[in-house]
């Protein structure tokens, strides 16, 4: 297996059978993951140093007219208690990020009708003319190519994107009927040929989910090549379908993130917040296989336990932008450091 990981790690993607055969044999042996984790390291040095980018997490809405199996704000979940922050408040978060030295922010939220792309960019000119040395990103899924366009006209930078899965039979699995994998990526070609920054990802062990699947996904980022990927466990909720459907595991994930970083060097890669809410160390163990990148939660205290998109989903902590010496601290732990800037894609 070494020997693929060998071929993986030279250019060469081999095919679906053999690579899902890597992915199991790493999801099951600790060797070959710690060989993985040592090449992604060296490259993930290569192309960014010892510097880890900071993004300042704005959760602005968790209302959302999709139903996807495994999210806790699907709009089936009577128990969520929805929220919507005001622009006001949105701009207050970034302030306070400002001060703290974050230069990204993540504007995210489920698909609400209330975000017109009128007050969107309205949000985004207000956003970027408060401050106009940070980037801005937004994740607040599928829109018209029209809109992608108006939002990047207005100055957003970079959207997020998951594809969850590029399998459709998968997808089919995960999302209700009406949600499909054609739409999405017809959604990541249009923002990527619009200009934006363009980030996908997937979920590691959500249900369904095979050493096949994960190997056409592997696939997928080779040739789409996003400029960020966004790789985290799935953790169940318990007012969805998938309530009673196993976590996926925290050293699956971790191999995943390390051949992601060797397949695509220069990408912008999170230790995902569902990550560290797997495991204690599960930040730190992200940078270590390979990630890059860190989004503590912005949000307004009052909110973060409304966007529960999972069980015990972490918002305090490290995981909270204003305990940024904490986080400062776990980096130096691992021979890293938190670097104030854009944080561009390469
Ligand atoms: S995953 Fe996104 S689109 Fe699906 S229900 Fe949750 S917030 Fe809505």
């Amino acid at each position: 297996m070494k020997t693929l990981l060998e071929e993986v790690h030279n250019g060469t993607l081999p095919g679906t059978p053999a690579l899902a055969r890597l992915i199991a044999a790493g999801t099951a042996a600790a060797d070959l993951r710690a060989r993985a984790a040592a090449l992604a390291r060296a490259e993930t040095e290569r192309s960014f140093g010892d510097g880890v980018f900071i993004r300042g997490l704005i959760e602005v809405t968790n209302h959302c007219r999709n139903d996807c199996y495994y999210c806790g704000i699907r709009r089936s979940n009577r128990a969520a208690d929805r929220y919507r922050l005001t622009k006001e408040r949105a701009l207050a978060c970034c302030a306070e990020g400002h001060a703290l030295g974050f230069r990204t922010f993540v504007l995210q939220g489920g698909e609400d009708a209330h975000f017109t792309d009128g007050v969107l960019a309205d949000w985004i000119r207000a956003i970027k003319s408060a401050h106009p040395d940070c980037a801005l990103t937004l994740s607040l899924g599928e829109r018209s190519r029209e809109s992608y366009a108006a939002l990047f006209a207005a100055g957003a930078d970079r959207y997020l994107l998951r594809h969850e899965t590029a399998d459709g039979a998968h997808y089919a699995k995960l999302h209700p009927a009406g949600l499909t994998l054609e739409s999405r990526l017809r959604s990541l070609r249009d923002l990527r040929e619009i200009g934006f920054q363009t980030g996908c990802g997937f979920m590691v062990g959500s249900p369904g989910q095979t050493p096949e699947t994960l190997a056409e996904d592997l696939r997928f980022l080779s040739e789409f090549r996003p400029a960020m990927g966004g790789i985290g466990p799935f953790i169940p909720h318990a007012d969805t379908p998938f309530a009673d459907e196993p976590a996926g595991s925290v050293e699956q994930t971790l191999f995943l993130l390390s051949l992601v970083r060797i397949l695509l060097p220069g990408v912008l890669l999170p230790a995902t917040t569902a990550l560290g809410s797997l495991a204690a160390d599960g930040r730190e163990r992200g940078i270590l296989a390979g990630a890059n990148i860190v989004m503590p939660n912005l949000s307004p205290r009052d909110v973060r336990e409304k966007y529960m998109l999972y069980n015990n989903k972490l918002s305090s902590a490290a995981e909270a932008a204003e305990n940024l010496a904490d986080l400062e601290r776990r980096l130096q732990g691992i021979g890293r450091r938190i670097v104030v800037s854009r944080g561009d894609a390469h």
